[in-house]
């Protein structure tokens, strides 16, 4: 849904939004029900994930170290997400946007480490959300409450 600003090429090549430290597992994607269902079990990509209320769960740390970092179950190290679109969280889709309470509004808001947006969002960045990606975000959210993160300090807020 990004791919005006965001190049799949950039993406595939970073990985950084598919793999996860200890502390930002609050973050990992968020699977709808059918879904869970058909990757929860033997499946078409060979590769069966394990979930907690919709999020995939992510573990097998070998350090102590808090910078280390647990790929996505569904991440091939070559090949980048190995999931079709149908398959992929909307989360995933929307990266590194997220939809996020703010005291009772519903903001969009970007996360501020993706290595190719950047800390701020730009210009093109901020027209994308208000010209139309912000509307499918919401209407998103209205079906898929479950996505809506509590808002957290240092996410700068498009809309
Ligand atoms: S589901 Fe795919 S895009 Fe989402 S975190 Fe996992 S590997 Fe990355």
């Amino acid at each position: 849904m990004l791919s005006k600003i965001l190049s799949k090429f950039s993406c595939a090549a970073c990985k950084f939004c598919c793999s996860f430290r200890r502390q930002s597992l609050w973050e990992t994607p968020l699977f709808p029900p059918e879904v869970v269902e058909k990757l929860s079990k033997p499946n078409e990509y060979g590769v069966v994930g394990e979930f907690r209320d919709g999020q995939i769960v992510l573990g097998g740390y070998k350090t102590d170290d808090p910078e280390e970092e647990v790929p996505c179950t569904f991440l091939d190290p070559h090949k980048g997400c190995i999931l079709k679109p149908e398959d992929k969280p909307f989360d995933c889709s929307i990266w590194p946007l997220r939809i996020m309470n703010k005291k009772g509004r519903l903001v969009i808001a970007l996360t501020p480490t993706c290595p190719s947006i950047g800390a701020l969002p730009s210009k093109a960045l901020v027209d994308l959300v208000q010209d139309g990606l912000a509307q499918k975000i919401f209407e998103y959210a209205k079906l898929h409450p479950e996505i809506i993160k509590e808002y957290r300090e240092g996410f700068p807020i498009i809309l």
